[in-house]
């Protein structure tokens, strides 16, 4: 067993999708700042491609810049597509890969995944691997061996490092549906999570990893979620375009 005391510090992030303008995510990143300044939680706002330079510019140190997605090679003729070696310039420290909506949308796989997760690690910016089970997994009774095979194709030799990168857990099901999963399956699901990291890294690896909670994270449920000994924090989407819930959740995740 890998022990889920190791004391961890909160990370919660905003992944504001493909919402909002420049106006309006500009006065949404300012209310953030100002309402979760000194929380002892790592806060990470992850905008629009566009919109990385004019909000990293609002934020400040107690905030950090994170992107929603990279491409796997480095600076070269890939139309469209942005490089690690950008986003480390822009001062993003995070990047999320993996989403499921990157899976779904883009057929993304776990080999995909692993290539960008190693792209900006050595880039210097922590990825953010996003893993998680559909709704027809879990009622098959397949969640741990969907999370088991997207974890271990998603780590690299460079995730030996418990410091360079965060696991998002976020049941595919729980995504915008306004439907969590319950302490239970939360906590079971980060266990193991914890566990697989343990015989795929190490045991000091898997204490030290931060793995957060992605799926309707709201004010209300925040605490119950966040509470548990294998979560770290959350990945918060619809809730994360309103500052004053975004902050209770920052709140809830900085007490736990
Ligand atoms: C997400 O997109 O990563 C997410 C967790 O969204 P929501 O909070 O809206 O379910």
């Amino acid at each position: 067993m890998v022990s889920a005391s190791t004391k961890r510090h909160p990370i919660v992030v905003a992944n504001w999708k493909m919402h909002g303008d420049l106006a309006g995510l500009s006065t949404l990143a300012a209310a953030i700042r100002d309402k979760t300044a000194g929380l002892p939680a790592e806060v990470v706002i992850c905008p629009p491609f566009p919109y990385l330079i004019p909000i990293a510019a609002i934020l400040d140190e107690t905030i950090l810049l994170g992107a929603q997605d990279v491409h796997f090679e480095g600076p070269g003729a890939h139309t469209g597509d942005v490089a690690a070696a950008m986003l480390a310039d822009l001062g993003c420290r995070y990047a999320i890969v993996g989403h499921s909506e990157r899976r779904t949308h883009h057929g993304e796989t776990d080999e995909v995944v692993r290539r960008k997760a190693a792209a900006l690690i050595e880039s210097g910016v922590r990825p953010i691997v996003c893993v998680g089970e559909t709704l027809e997994q879990r009622e098959r009774g397949q969640t741990e061996v969907v999370l088991e095979r997207q974890l271990r194709g998603s780590l690299t030799e460079l995730t030996a490092d418990a410091g360079r990168f965060v696991i998002a857990y976020e049941p595919v099901w729980a995504i915008g549906t306004g439907r969590t999963a319950t302490q239970e399956q939360a906590q079971q699901a980060h266990a193991f999570l914890r566990e697989c990291l343990g015989s795929i890294e190490s045991t000091d690896v898997a204490a030290r990893a931060r793995i957060q909670y992605g799926g309707s994270v709201k004010p209300d449920n925040a605490t119950d979620l966040l509470s548990c000994p294998d979560i770290d924090g959350g990945l918060i989407g619809g809730a994360s375009l309103d500052a004053e819930s975004f902050a209770a959740i920052v709140r809830a995740g900085a007490d736990c």
